[in-house]
């Protein structure tokens, strides 16, 4: 019970307990981090959200989930029972984090930003995104966070970042690339098909915050 719950700090960041599930992070962040809300309230489908928590999905790292995306645009920290992780320092590759044996995540801490918007191209048959990216306007300046995509699971747009904070607009956007390479490529799609992916998830969370 006291890894449950949301709760705005004296900070302004919004905290959120490890074992807080999907749908309680939808109904309760909402009046605080709207952008954050939404991305739990799409998680799954009402079964996953009643019994997945957020705690599982950023120790898990599944390359696809769609809570890492959220906890790095943010820059949130991760609290366990023994440290405080920064998101940065936190994802390390396709199912791996820096939590050691035994480790538990208590609680993560929301920086919130100015607007945020979280766009999640569907796989149908699992509702997992296929790709998907979460862009966060903060006055420092923009974070762009992408899941489904790279073989080293979530990673930052770092381009697409230095383009957003100089000129927040699509447009910003144009011209910029990945290499499909470097990309996840299986029977639901190629690697090319996915870095292309990542520009329109972009680009639509974008032109839905302008
Ligand atoms: C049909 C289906 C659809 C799904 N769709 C999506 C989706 O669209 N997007 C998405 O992001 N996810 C999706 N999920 C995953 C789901 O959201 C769960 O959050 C995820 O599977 C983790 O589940 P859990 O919280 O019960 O953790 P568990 O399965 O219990 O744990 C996962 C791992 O994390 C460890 N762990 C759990 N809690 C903690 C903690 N507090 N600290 C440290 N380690 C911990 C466990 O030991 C285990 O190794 C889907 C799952 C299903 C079955």
């Amino acid at each position: 019970r006291e890894m449950q719950g949301v709760r705005l700090a004296d900070d302004g960041r919004l905290c959120i307990g490890g074992g807080t599930i999907h749908r309680a992070v939808a109904e309760e962040a909402k009046p605080h981090y709207p952008g954050l809300a939404s991305l739990a309230a799409r998680i799954g489908d009402p079964a996953v959200r009643n019994r997945g928590t957020i705690g599982g999905s950023v120790a898990n790292n599944d390359p696809s989930a769609c809570y890492p995306a959220g906890v790095l645009a943010s820059g949130a920290t991760i609290v366990t029972n023994s440290r405080e992780i920064e998101a940065d320092d936190f994802f390390q590759g396709m199912f791996s984090t820096a939590l050691e044996e035994g480790e538990i995540i208590t609680e993560v801490k929301f920086p919130v930003p100015e607007k945020a918007r979280y766009e999640k191209f569907i796989q149908p048959a699992s509702r997992f995104p296929l790709v998907a990216a979460f862009v966060a306007k903060f006055s420092e300046g923009v974070r762009v966070a992408v899941t489904g995509a790279s073989e080293n699971g979530v990673f930052r747009w770092t381009e697409a970042e230095t383009a957003l904070s100089a000129d927040f607009s699509a447009k910003a956007l144009e011209g910029l690339t990945l290499d499909g390479g470097s990309m996840i490529s299986d029977l639901h799609g190629s690697g090319a098909y996915r870095a292309h992916l990542v520009g329109v998830m972009t680009k639509r969370a974008v032109l839905d915050l302008v």
